[in-house]
């Protein structure tokens, strides 16, 4: 086997929002590096995927000028209004955390990972696509990648860093042998991206929580488009408003795991992203913590100090599957227990400004550790 000496050190395997958020964050330190996708491009603009953009990413995205483009492609969300069967009970108004920008932004993951691949373009950097990782061979001392490019030649190439962020079946996770325990539950979610007629209110994000049918969540994309999410099967039966739906743009069914790695790093391989932790949607975290991770990843090599990186991240994973899971219990429990904290003592601790500010942070990710690199 001839083994090439990488022209980069790093390589990074996958150019989903994780991997493209890396790719930004080395660029603009202007560390050099390779990256493939298997794939033949970004996600499809129809398939909202990951939807809600937390502060604390806009905060990391802002040094490269992302988050302004973000926000000038996507919609602010400023109000959360519950409802039971239709009749509201709690309002969070995000207009009341001390933050002034304080807002989820809701934009198509499609559209976000074409923000990412055009700021990169703009810089001279293009992902390799239809560049396939195939397995990696690693010990104490050097990283082997074996590599099937577009034209099917394939090439082994050692590198200093091989950074997975190659999804929930990560190859680099499997091939470095760190475990990935958790579990996945029985139950099916459903989410559908519905288009209106009439318009809609854009800014107001809606969970309902139906009496004996579980939990539906409306969260606008635009003026007209609504995604809505279900902890049942089929959550098209449980849209309100039906004779003003115009047309279903996307649809797909999932069920929740609840997984981590062990370690975020092995030797010389890194891994970020749903590479390394996949939680409920509730809450909407999951991209986000991915693409802190790659920034945080990011800095840590450009301080080379990237032997600190799984102690850095790890407990923040820990800490954010802990949170969505107690968040999904607590939307989806009918207990009586559920129902009393949800509609009494909910809108009671809205009341009190520091409890409020709590409530709004981990709804913000604002909870998560604040990168030193941004003071
Ligand atoms: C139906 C659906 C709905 C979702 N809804 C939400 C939501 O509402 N909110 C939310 O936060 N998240 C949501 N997610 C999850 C969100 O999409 C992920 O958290 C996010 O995409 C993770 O980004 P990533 O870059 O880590 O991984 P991915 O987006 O999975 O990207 C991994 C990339 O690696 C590439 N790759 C894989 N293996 C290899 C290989 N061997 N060689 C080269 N390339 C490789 C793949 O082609 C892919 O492009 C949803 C996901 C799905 C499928």
């Amino acid at each position: 086997m001839k083994i090439l000496t990488a022209k980069h050190k790093i390589l990074i395997v996958g150019s989903g929002p994780v991997g493209l958020s890396l790719a930004v964050e080395l660029t603009r330190r202007n560390i050099p590096f390779r990256i493939i996708d298997q794939g033949s491009g970004p996600t499809p603009e129809n398939e909202s995927r990951a939807l809600g953009v937390h502060l604390r990413t806009l905060d990391i995205l802002t040094p490269s000028g992302i988050a302004d483009t973000l926000r000038a492609k996507g919609n602010l969300i400023t109000k959360i209004k519950m409802t039971r069967d239709g009749r509201q009970f709690a309002v969070l108004d995000l207009s009341k955390h001390p933050r002034k920008d304080s807002a989820i932004l809701s934009i198509p993951q499609g559209t976000t990972e074409r923000v990412f691949l055009a700021w990169l373009a703009q810089h001279g950097v293009v992902p390799q696509w239809n560049t396939t990782l195939i397995k990696l061979e690693m010990d104490a001392d050097t990283s082997i990648a074996h590599i099937r490019s577009a034209n099917g030649e394939t090439e082994d190439q050692a590198y200093d860093y091989i950074i997975g962020c190659d999804g929930a079946h990560s190859i680099v996770r499997k091939s470095a042998g760190i475990d990935f325990s958790g579990r996945t539950g029985d139950e099916q979610w459903s989410l559908v991206d519905v288009e209106y007629i009439n318009e809609i209110d854009p800014h107001t994000g809606r969970p309902n929580f139906l009496t004996g049918n579980g939990v539906i969540v409306a969260i606008p994309i635009n003026k007209n488009l609504v995604r809505y999410f279900s902890s049942g099967s089929n959550v098209i039966k449980l849209i309100p408003d039906q004779e003003n739906i115009r047309t279903i743009h996307w649809q797909s069914t999932f069920q929740i795991s609840y997984r981590v790695v062990e370690t975020f790093q092995k030797h010389s391989v890194y891994l970020a992203g749903d590479a390394a932790h996949i939680h409920s949607p509730a809450g909407g975290r999951g991209m986000n913590l991915g693409i802190e991770d790659a920034a945080w990843l990011a800095w840590l090599i450009s301080e080379k100090r990237a032997a600190e990186y799984s102690n850095f991240r790890l407990p923040v994973a820990q800490k954010t599957i802990r949170e969505t899971f107690a968040l999904t219990d607590q939307i989806t429990n009918e207990t009586m227990l559920a129902r009393l904290l949800r509609g009494t003592v909910l809108p009671l601790l809205l009341k009190i400004p520091p409890i409020r500010t709590r409530i709004f942070n981990n709804l913000l990710a604002l909870d998560t550790p604040p990168p030193p690199w941004l003071k």
